[in-house]
């Protein structure tokens, strides 16, 4: 059997990563990442070793133009696509509302919301046969996180909607568009937002008693993607511990 395609954003680390090296023994990989080459060169060469060809592509999201690189570097290696996995995103300094600046929203709104839009896009224009899409959201869309990053919860609320309008437009064509909103998931994300203990802190309020991993989250995501999940589209999956 012909093997599928992924597309996975923000593949370097975290999630991301964690999901890339789930995948790779069954699938081939095309690996976005931006700052981290460490990071990247790392999973593109486990991924390799577990039977993937691995392509990997770099582009700074915070300016949404470069989607367009990312897919002339994709169209380069690859002549299908099967799945995306849409998962690069950032948080910000903990603030309250009255303290952002413009620049801070614009950032956050590109590299969490209008660069997943286009990524979304370019990705359904290359799915001639069906497809699977997994937008990577975050339980802060439920909570809206006050205090700390509202402009974050509200990116990852505007992402749900899209999700949820992209499925209806997609499903005719075969392909299923689906959410995932992970709790609290023990990442770098939460050092890069200047929060390094948050795990620590926050893992034990969760119902749970703890923080999840990136492989959990990843096992939600590929369950999602794959044939077993033939009959799923425009739902939301929590993967949160309870919180
Ligand atoms: P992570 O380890 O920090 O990974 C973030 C990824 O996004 C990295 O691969 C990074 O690439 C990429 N990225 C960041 N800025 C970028 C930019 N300007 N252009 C292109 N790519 C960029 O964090 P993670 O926890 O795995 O996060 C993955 C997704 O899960 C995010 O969408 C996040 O919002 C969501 N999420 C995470 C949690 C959590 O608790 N960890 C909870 C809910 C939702 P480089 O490092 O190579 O630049």
């Amino acid at each position: 059997m012909t093997r599928r395609t992924l597309l996975i954003t923000g593949a370097s680390s975290g999630i991301g990563a964690a999901t890339a090296l789930m995948a790779a023994p069954d699938h081939d990989l095309a690996l976005h990442w931006n700052a981290n080459a460490t990071g990247i060169e790392d999973v593109a060469a486990q991924a390799r070793r577990a039977g993937a060809r691995v392509t990997t592509i770099r582009a700074d999201l915070s300016d949404p133009a470069h989607v367009e690189d990312l897919f002339a570097a994709f169209d380069r290696d690859h002549d299908r696509l099967d799945g995306l996995i849409n998962n690069a995103g950032v948080v910000d300094a903990a603030a309250p509302v009255v303290d952002f600046t413009a620049d801070r929203v614009a950032r956050m709104v590109a590299i969490n919301l209008t660069a997943p839009i286009l990524v979304a896009a370019g990705a359904a224009a290359r799915m001639a046969r069906g497809g699977a899409i997994v937008n990577i959201s975050s339980a802060a869309a439920r909570f809206g996180s006050p205090g700390q990053y509202v402009d974050y919860a509200a990116t990852k609320g505007g992402l749900e909607v899209f999700s949820k309008g992209l499925a209806q437009e997609l499903a005719p064509r075969g392909i299923r568009v689906n959410a995932v909103r992970p709790g609290i998931i023990a990442t770098d994300i939460h050092a890069k937002g200047g929060q390094p203990d948050r795990i620590d802190r926050l893992g034990p309020t969760v119902p749970m008693g703890r923080a999840g991993t990136a492989e959990e989250v990843a096992h939600a995501i590929l369950w999602l993607l794959g044939d077993q999940a033939s009959y799923v589209t425009d739902t939301v999956l929590d993967v949160s511990g309870g919180r």
